[in-house]
C-alpha cells in the first residue's frame, strides 16, 4: 500500500481547486499537531489515517469543508481539541461535519449491543442531515479496510460484516458506485478468503482470454461512431469479484455471466446513446430481452445508461452500457459526483436531490419517524431496505423499488395514502390479482379504486412489508376505533 503524504493531497486538491489549498494545510497541520506522538496498529503515525482518508475525498473532487473535516474527523474523540475550538479555528460547518461524523465512530459489534444499535441508526439517519457526514464515514471505512491487516483475525471479520451489513448499503443508495464495489471487495477477501482468491484468478484468466475480442469489438465500435461524427470515449469495465461471487451464489455459470466484462460507451448527448445504440445493434445483434433503458427509466439511485447484450466477436456475448459523460460521473461516484457538476452549489443540491430524488429517503424518514427503540429501527431498515428489492412500474411507466415480498397494498401506499385506503383490488400485468399477491420485478402495477370502498382490511397487516403501509393501515384501524 503507497503511503499518502501531505504533498499527495496538496496536488490532488490544487488539480480541481486552487483558491483553497491554504485552508487544506492549516487542517492538516492542525490535526498534526494534535494527532502527535499517536500511532496506528500497523506503527505508522496516526495522521497517515486521516490524510488518506482525505485523499480519498479529493480524488472525488469533495468541496472545502469536507476536506477539512476529513483531516480533523478523529480529532474530537483522540486528542484534547473541541468542537468550538474547530468551529473558531476554521468554521461552524467543519466543526457541524466533525462532530457528525465523531458521534457515530467507535462502534463495537459483539458488547454493548444497545450502544451498537444507537450508533447504526445514528449513521444511518445522518444522511437526513448532511449526507457529506456519511461520505466521510465511508472514506473512513474504505481506509480502515484498505488497512485491515494489522487487525486481529476477529476485528477483521467483525469488520467486513458491518461493512458488508451497512456501509455497502448505504454507498449504494447514494449510487458511489466505485466505493462500494472496492468495499465489497474488501469484505469478501476476509470474510472468504479461499473463494476472493479462486475468482480472482479466474477473472483474471477471462480477461486475458477476452482481450482481442474486446479490443476488436471497441475499434470497431469506435470507428463506426466516428464515421458519424459522434465523439466518443470507451472503456471495458470488469465485474468485481463479489458482484461475481452473487450471480454464482445466485445459480449462474462462470462463463454465462454475460456482463463479467462490459463496454462503457460514453458520449456527450443524450441523443448520441440513443444513436450509437442503433450503430451497435447494427454491427452486433443484440439480445432482445436483454436490452434495458436506464436512461428514461432511471435506477432509484439515479443512475442512467442504456445497456444492450450483443453477439459480439468471436461468438463471445458482449454487455455494452451506453451514457454520457455526466451520466457516468453519477454512475462511478453518485451524490458525490455531484461535487463536480454542481460546482459551487453541490451542498444544497445532494441534500435536495436527496430527499426529492432518491427513492428509500422518504423510507428512511418513515421508519425513523415511527421506531423509537433502537433495535427495532435497525431491524426494520436492515429488513425493509437493506435488503433485496422487487422494481415495479406504476400504469405512468414510473419505476417504484420496494422491499422484495411487497404486495399491491404496499405498492399503493407508497404513491399515496389515499391510493392505500381506497384500494379495492389490483390489476398486475393487466391481470386481477390478489391484493395480497408478491410483486415481482417488471410488474406492471395498477390499484383499482372504490370511494365507497369500505377502507383497508384489518387483515392487510399482515400482508404488508413497508412501514409505510404498515403505519397508515394501523392509523385506519385506530380511527375506526
Ligand atoms: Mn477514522
Amino acid at each position: 500500500m503507497e503511503v499518502i503524504t501531505k504533498e499527495d493531497l496538496i496536488r490532488m486538491v490544487k488539480s480541481y481547486n486552487e483558491t483553497e489549498v491554504d485552508w487544506i494545510k492549516k487542517a492538516y497541520d492542525y490535526a498534526n499537531d494534535l494527532h502527535f506522538g499517536q500511532t496506528r496498529q500497523s506503527g505508522e503515525p496516526y495522521i497517515t489515517h486521516p490524510l488518506s482518508v482525505a485523499y480519498i475525498l479529493a480524488e472525488m473532487h469533495a468541496d472545502r469543508d469536507t476536506l477539512c473535516a476529513a483531516l480533523l474527523h478523529d480529532t474530537l474523540e483522540d486528542t484534547k481539541t473541541s468542537k468550538e475550538e474547530i468551529s473558531e479555528l476554521f468554521n461552524k460547518e467543519i466543526a457541524n461535519l466533525v462532530n457528525g461524523v465523531t458521534k457515530i465512530s467507535k462502534m463495537n459489534f459483539s458488547s454493548k449491543q444497545e450502544q451498537n444499535m444507537a450508533n447504526t441508526r445514528k449513521i444511518i439517519t445522518s444522511l437526513t442531515s448532511d449526507v457529506r457526514i456519511i461520505i466521510i464515514k465511508l472514506a473512513d471505512r474504505l481506509h480502515n479496510m484498505r488497512t485491515l491487516q494489522f487487525k486481529s483475525e476477529f476485528k477483521q471479520k467483525e469488520n467486513a460484516l458491518e461493512t458488508m451489513e451497512i456501509f455497502v448499503p448505504l454507498a449504494y443508495y447514494i449510487g458511489a458506485y466505485r466505493l462500494k464495489s472496492e468495499l465489497e471487495d474488501l469484505s469478501l477477501q476476509y470474510l472468504k478468503p479461499d473463494i476472493y482468491q479462486h475468482l480472482e484468478e479466474k477473472k483474471k484468466r477471462i480477461e486475458e482470454d477476452s482481450q482481442a475480442t474486446l479490443v476488436e469489438m471497441l475499434t470497431n465500435i469506435k470507428s463506426i461512431l466516428e464515421d458519424h461524427s459522434i465523439p466518443n470515449e470507451i472503456k471495458v469495465r470488469t465485474k468485481n469479484i463479489y458482484g461475481i461471487y452473487k450471480r454464482l451464489q445466485e445459480g449462474h455459470q462462470l462463463s454465462n455471466i454475460h456482463d463479467l466484462l462490459a463496454l462503457k460507451i460514453m458520449v456527450q448527448k443524450e441523443l448520441d446513446c440513443y444513436k450509437s445504440l442503433g450503430f451497435i445493434h447494427k454491427l452486433y445483434h443484440p439480445i432482445n430481452d436483454k436490452f434495458k433503458d436506464y436512461i428514461c427509466n432511471p435506477k432509484t439511485n439515479m443512475y442512467q445508461s442504456l445497456h444492450t447484450t450483443v453477439f459480439g466477436a468471436g461468438e463471445r456475448l458482449v454487455q455494452t452500457q451506453i451514457r454520457t459523460f455526466n451520466m457516468d460521473k453519477i454512475a462511478s461516484f453518485g451524490l458525490t459526483a455531484y461535487w463536480d457538476i454542481n460546482r459551487g452549489k453541490a451542498r444544497e443540491k445532494m441534500q435536495e436531490d436527496l430527499a426529492q430524488k432518491y427513492q428509500f429517503f422518504q423510507s428512511l424518514l418513515e421508519i425513523n419517524h415511527v421506531f423509537f427503540d433502537n433495535q427495532a429501527f435497525v431491524e426494520q431498515v436492515k429488513a425493509e431496505l437493506f435488503t433485496d428489492k422487487v422494481y415495479v412500474y406504476t400504469p405512468k411507466g414510473e419505476v417504484v423499488e420496494l422491499p422484495k415480498g411487497s404486495t399491491p397494498i404496499d405498492f399503493a401506499y407508497e404513491i399515496d395514502s389515499e391510493l392505500g385506503n381506497t384500494m379495492v383490488s389490483a390489476l398486475v400485468n393487466d391481470r386481477q390479482v390478489d391484493v395480497g399477491y408478491e410483486l415481482q420485478n417488471k410488474d406492471r402495477v395498477r390499484i383499482l379504486t372504490d370511494p365507497l370502498s369500505f377502507g383497508p382490511r384489518e387483515s392487510w397487516l399482515t400482508k404488508v412489508k413497508t412501514t409505510k403501509a404498515k403505519q397508515k393501515l394501523l392509523q385506519m384501524k385506530q380511527a375506526l376505533k
